[in-house]
């Protein structure tokens, strides 16, 4: 029990100060970025929140049960350090509901990291990833749902290295044990972030994007906890003009109760969706300027009649001329989706 309780509090810990570094660090515009709908004020709920537990766990009574006054099962505490009541106070269907998440966390972890990029019918998709170091937090992915949808995820790991990638590995194992069960992606993204939120050992954040797209409807239906917005390049009257799928909910980590919206629109032929992460944008040339959106936008727009797998090369190039030879220092991920 000791080993499991100073684990939480040392978790908690690291997570507070991750929480005010971010607070105190961040610029504006990054931050409204990374909240979405979501105020600072809900950043600073999530830390009181978290001290609150801290001082429990402090005090020994992080897990005391509300009904009979003991400890609860050490087990339970390690999904989730809120959890107050025992075991055997429990109702049956409170217990039948614990009994699926338990059931939940076991497919977590048995799922492994297969990446398979499918042919979806009236798409065409090019991909490229690679780590600052050898191993990143990048995560993109694309499944394949029974009822014959498909969802397309991107998200990133705040941090490099070894703990982003492990991170990362949990969200998408996540995200492949909680597709199948969900019934939009606001619903996934609220059942990661439930998953995520009070488990001490994810003391990051993690900016995600899922969309749903179903082939027969051409309907991207989509969530965004606080990534950078995917640009939706529309050619359809000869004139480009770029719509960018901004944040409809915080970043996964950041905000107690965050409410995560979705957004519906209908693909056109023609259309280019790009997602990517932060290392694209944030490249910095010699004389310190970033890549930004301008830029990446230019270099879809330039490509825009040529095949997905161009479109892809003709970003990485520009990408490279733009850093010069100099190494870029964050996980650089894009995913380009041509609407035949
Ligand atoms: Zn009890």
């Amino acid at each position: 029990m000791t080993t499991v309780l100073e684990r939480i509090h040392s978790g908690l810990i690291r997570q507070r100060s991750l929480l005010s570094d971010w607070v105190r660090q961040t610029p504006e515009s990054e931050k409204t970025l990374r909240l979405g709908p979501a105020t600072e004020q809900s950043v600073q709920d999530r830390i009181d929140y978290i001290d609150t537990y801290i001082e429990k766990a402090e005090e020994g009574k992080l897990g005391e049960c509300t009904v009979c006054h003991g400890h609860v099962q050490s087990a339970l505490l390690e999904m989730d350090y809120t959890c107050c009541v025992c075991l055997e106070h429990l109702s049956s269907t409170e217990v039948r509901r614990l009994e699926n998440e338990l059931e939940l966390a076991q497919r977590i972890q048995q799922t492994l990291l297969p990446r398979e990029v499918p042919d979806i019918p009236g798409l065409e998709i090019a991909a490229y990833s690679r780590p600052a170091q050898f191993i990143g937090g990048d995560y993109f992915d694309f499944l394949k749902l029974d009822d014959g949808r498909y969802c397309l995820a991107i998200a990133d790991a705040a941090g490099h290295g070894i703990s982003a990638s492990l991170h990362m590995a949990s969200v998408q194992a996540m995200l492949r044990a909680i597709i199948p069960i969900a019934s939009s992606p606001a619903d996934v993204m609220q059942r990661i972030h439930d998953l995520f939120i009070h488990n001490s050992h994810f003391s990051t954040f993690v900016t995600f994007f899922i969309g749903i797209y179903d082939p027969e409807t051409q309907v991207l239906s989509y969530s965004n906890a606080g990534h950078n917005p995917p640009v939706l390049l529309r050619t359809g009257d000869g004139e480009a003009s770029a719509l960018m799928l901004n944040p409809t909910g915080a970043v996964l980590g950041l905000v107690e109760e965050p409410l995560y919206r979705e957004v519906e629109l209908k693909l056109e032929s023609g259309d280019l969706l790009v997602l990517y992460t932060d290392g694209v944008t944030e490249a910095v040339n010699p004389s310190d300027e970033l890549f930004g959106n301008e830029r990446l936008i230019e270099c879809i727009e330039r490509d825009r009649q040529r095949p997905a797998q161009a479109i892809v090369r003709g970003i990485r190039d520009t990408l490279e001329r733009f850093v010069n030879d100099r190494a870029l220092d964050d996980d650089t991920t894009f995913v380009v989706i041509k609407v035949a």
